[in-house]
């Protein structure tokens, strides 16, 4: 179903809290993408003017800036669905709050059935880190720390014999490993927050540990050069959408730049030719300006992953959903690694139609408070979807399995 965008400011009206309801059981949760023209329809519908109404007719969940009509209660239009945040919060809170919440991730890992306690873990961690000044507490840059160096000596430890093993790294970063190979997206060492990112040492240590890198888009909480230089030394491809790093210019003649094309299949030599990876480098954006390569790479085990980088943007004909509602038309996905907030998720998610889904970029550091997209928000704008996700945390994994190893594992569907 396709919902415009004054339907969907329709539906969020107290006053139709019905129509919301039966749509939410329809269509699961779908959120109200704030745009210009979407403003204007916010707009004209709050000067409309009907005299019976309150202001909490007015409020409106939305999901890009500018902010929309709130109540004071939350601090930006977009968090009216997730409990607000702190100023700031007693050392002991935090400290405590991340020690169960490392236990809890530890203790009930990631899998296609949530077990129950992941949850309010998760929720946790989005108040602790939406207290405006986190990235700048050492309790939480040494939650950061320790879950990514215990990740880090796991991918040194744990060889894959069958199946594709999925890392979480900062934000919508990740480490694939098959049985065959190795690769990143979007790594990158935290924020450049003194304290926060991950030391050289340990940079190294993962890069070691990967084959080829990719790049989706210039933005630092994906594209890094020091990342990138410890690759070109290891003489392991670096992929980008355009000659990133301008400053570096050895750096920069160094990177693959793929053909942004549909329908090419590039071939990655990795391991110094021993290996190879297939790869289509879709044409994406973040808003116009932005190239962002939404990016399918393939394994020669068949395994297919699909990361979107920061793909967003307008959804009308003559735009990238075009062809990002068709992928799925071409290519078998295995796991979708989108960005939570794109938007009209569902509509990417169903065009890619993937066996499982991973939403990432959650708690992305360097943005103001309301605007660190969070776990919270990815089960409500996962809501209604009717395909397999998976929610993880700084530092977890999955191993995932083709559907038909899965037999027995799952109930069956009806
Ligand atoms: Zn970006
Ligand atoms: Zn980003």
């Amino acid at each position: 179903m396709n919902i415009d965008d004054k339907e969907q400011s329709r539906i969020y009206t107290k006053s139709n809290r019905r129509a919301f309801l039966s749509t939410l059981g329809a269509v699961g949760l779908t959120l109200y993408a704030s745009n210009t023209r979407s403003s204007e329809l916010l707009a004209q519908q709050i000067t409309a003017g009907q005299s019976n109404r309150s202001p909490e007719d007015s409020w409106t969940v939305t999901l890009s800036a500018p902010d929309g009509p709130h109540p004071p209660f939350v601090s930006n239009s977009r968090r009216l669905l997730s409990p607000p945040e702190l100023l700031d919060a007693p050392d002991e809170w935090i400290d405590r709050s991340l020690q169960w919440i490392d236990y809890i991730l530890r203790t009930y890992p990631p899998g296609l059935v949530e077990l129950p306690p992941r949850r309010p873990a998760l929720f946790r961690l989005d108040e602790v880190l939406h207290i405006e000044s986190a990235p700048r507490k050492p309790l939480v840059q040494n939650f950061y720390q320790q879950r990514l160096q215990r990740a880090i000596e796991e991918i040194e430890q744990t060889k894959v014999s069958e199946g594709m093993r999925i890392w979480r790294l900062y934000n919508h970063g990740v480490l694939i490993r098959t049985p065959s190979t190795s690769y990143t997206i979007d790594f990158v060492p935290g924020i450049g927050t003194e304290g926060f990112a991950l030391s050289n040492e340990w940079l190294k240590r993962l890069v070691a540990q990967s084959d080829a890198h990719f790049i989706s888009h210039w933005h630092p909480d994906h594209a890094n050069p020091d990342v990138a230089r410890l690759f070109m030394q290891e003489r392991k491809p670096v992929v980008a959408p355009e000659r990133l790093f301008p400053e570096d210019s050895d750096l920069s003649s160094y990177l693959i730049v793929p053909k942004r094309d549909l329908h090419t299949v590039h071939t990655i030599p990795i391991r110094g030719g021993a290996g190879r990876l297939e790869v289509v480098t879709y044409p994406g954006h973040q808003g116009p300006p932005v190239l962002c390569n939404v990016t399918l790479v393939r394994t020669v085990e068949g395994f297919a992953v699909l990361h979107t980088g920061d793909q967003s943007g307008d959804e009308g004909e003559g735009t990238d959903f075009d062809w990002l509602a068709q992928i799925g038309h071409y290519q078998q996905v295995d796991v979708l690694l989108t960005n939570g907030w794109t938007n009209d998720l569902h509509r990417i998610v169903r065009g890619v139609n993937p066996c499982l889904v991973i939403p990432g970029h959650q708690n992305e550091m360097t943005h103001a408070a309301p605007h660190r997209e969070e776990y919270t928000q990815d089960y409500e704008r996962m809501f209604g979807l009717h395909y397999p996700f998976i929610v993880m945390a700084w530092g977890e994994n999955y191993h995932y399995m083709k559907p038909a190893e899965l037999k027995g594992v799952l109930p069956d569907e009806d």
